[in-house]
């Protein structure tokens, strides 16, 4: 049984107003041995739509005083362990601020994640206008990919196929073998560095999708190319949300194979037995 959750977000992130405290308390009401605070930073973004501002730029002073002050409480550490990382959202422009974002400070955990390609977000209609949705979901794994082979200070890749939430497609469109070199090479370098990725359960949550990210036929790929590194997260951004499909995520990972399942403390790993 999974008791740790490494992927959620509080009012740092600008799409979240969660307290962290509630987060902590909806935590421990849950029975969670863990968990990891990972409010976004997306340097420069949205990099394409120059009259809005960056909800996503994180204030990492106050963010990690705060965290850290939490996570270091005896009354809490009695309860649970209390994490702090980040989740960089990552594109071709701003490798080297990811990285100094990234050696910032001293994170537990460091989630990359792929929130556009193309300078695009998927979760906009735009990215899919006068797209073959197989072709979006081609660009959305090659920047991954590109990423990959650029940036290398990250612990778990976020949501691997997380374009997928946001157009209508087929299980044929989304089918594991139209991608499956792009992903081989994806996972042949997250394996060969020691990465992992994570089982997402944010669009689980989104009407009309309902389904984890990456997909059961992308993790079982991930298995057969060697991957072992595998975190629970629920992307929350509501304290309700914490541990949400913890359990069915469980029980996918089993059903694959996978025999334990990852958590992280100073960027180290620890694993649990499923
Ligand atoms: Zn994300
Ligand atoms: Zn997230």
């Amino acid at each position: 049984m999974i008791k740790s959750d490494q992927h959620m977000h509080s009012s740092f992130s600008g799409d979240s107003k969660a307290q962290i405290p509630d987060i902590i308390n909806s935590a421990i009401e849950k029975n969670l041995d863990t968990i990891c605070l990972t409010d976004h930073f997306d340097p420069l973004f949205p990099c394409y739509r120059a009259d809005e501002d960056n909800i996503f730029e994180l204030d990492t002073v106050r963010y990690n005083e705060m965290a850290v002050k939490l996570r270091n409480n005896e009354e809490i550490q009695s309860k649970i362990n209390v994490r702090v990382g980040v989740e960089l959202g990552i594109y071709p422009k701003v490798y080297d601020m990811c990285k100094e974002i990234a050696a910032e400070y001293p994170y537990d955990f460091i989630i990359l994640s792929s929130h556009t390609a193309g300078g695009m977000d998927p979760y906009w209609p735009e990215y899919w206008e006068d797209k073959d949705p197989i072709d979006g979901i081609k660009m959305y794994f090659e920047e991954i990919l590109q990423n990959l082979q650029n940036y290398d200070d990250f612990d778990v890749y976020g949501h691997l196929d997380y374009c997928v939430r946001y157009t209508k497609t087929t299980p044929k469109q989304r089918s594991l073998k139209l991608y499956k070199e792009i992903i081989r090479e994806i996972f042949r370098i997250i394996v060969d560095e020691g990465k992992g990725i994570e089982i997402n359960s944010g669009g689980l949550r989104r009407k009309g999708f309902e389904l984890f990210n990456p997909s059961t036929e992308i993790l079982t790929f991930y298995k057969e190319c060697g991957g072992k590194i595998i975190t629970f997260g629920s992307d929350a951004h509501t304290p309700e949300d914490v541990a949400y499909g913890i359990k069915e995520a469980g029980d996918i990972l089993k059903t694959i194979g996978f025999e334990y399942i990852a958590d992280f403390k100073e960027r180290k790993i620890n694993f649990t037995r499923l």
